[in-house]
């Protein structure tokens, strides 16, 4: 069973921080590949979020500042009948990345009880939230980290991963003494 009370993941976040920020550091180290640990993340993003119901919860939407390009401005812009510039006047802030804009106000403007009322036309950045499918999950983790105490299927990715790569090591860890024994006369 997946733990889903935002309350208490938030608690447990904090009382696991040290222990989350020391496991992104061993992962940097291990002899475990990245391309490994991609799998393993992905087969339990897999697990995890057929489990989870974002529709049910929605909480990245109140608690992050969705990113928006071009695109998704233009989209959005549609699903509101506002032009490109309306809508960034509206709603966006400019960051320091060219053609990058952060939606302004939190929770998102767009979000309805717990369900995006574009979700259609939502931005890329929300549909691939929270980035667990992609590749290279061991140069993403800080973002992770700061995103693990509000987001369910983050938490939860990230305990697994803890026994999964724990579990993995020790059966590395076996062969290996396994085949050094056998070497011995
Ligand atoms: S645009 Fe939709 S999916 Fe994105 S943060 Fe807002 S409510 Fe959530
Ligand atoms: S991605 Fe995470 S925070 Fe966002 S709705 Fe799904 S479970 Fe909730």
């Amino acid at each position: 069973m997946f733990e889903t009370n935002l309350a208490r993941i938030k608690e447990l976040a904090e009382q696991k921080e040290r222990e989350n920020w020391d496991f992104r550091t061993h992962l940097k180290g291990c002899d475990i590949e990245p391309e490994e640990i991609d799998a393993i993340v992905h087969q339990l993003y897999a697990q995890v979020s057929s489990k989870i119901d974002c529709g049910a919860c929605g909480n990245c939407c109140r608690e992050l500042s969705a990113a928006l390009e071009a695109s998704d401005i233009e989209r959005m812009a549609e699903a509101e009948h506002l032009t490109s510039a309306e809508f960034e006047r509206k709603y966006l802030n400019k960051t320091d990345e060219p053609g990058r804009f952060l939606i302004r106000q939190k929770p998102c403007p767009f979000l309805d009880g717990t369900v995006c009322r574009h979700y259609k036309s939502r931005p890329e950045s929300c549909s691939e939230f929270p980035f667990l499918h992609k590749p290279d999950f061991t140069t993403r983790t800080i973002m992770l980290l700061w995103n693990l105490p509000l987001c369910p299927i983050i938490y939860n990715v990230y305990e697994l991963l803890k026994q999964e790569v724990a579990e993995l090591e020790m059966l590395r860890r076996g062969a290996k003494e396994a085949n050094l024994d056998r070497r011995q006369p």
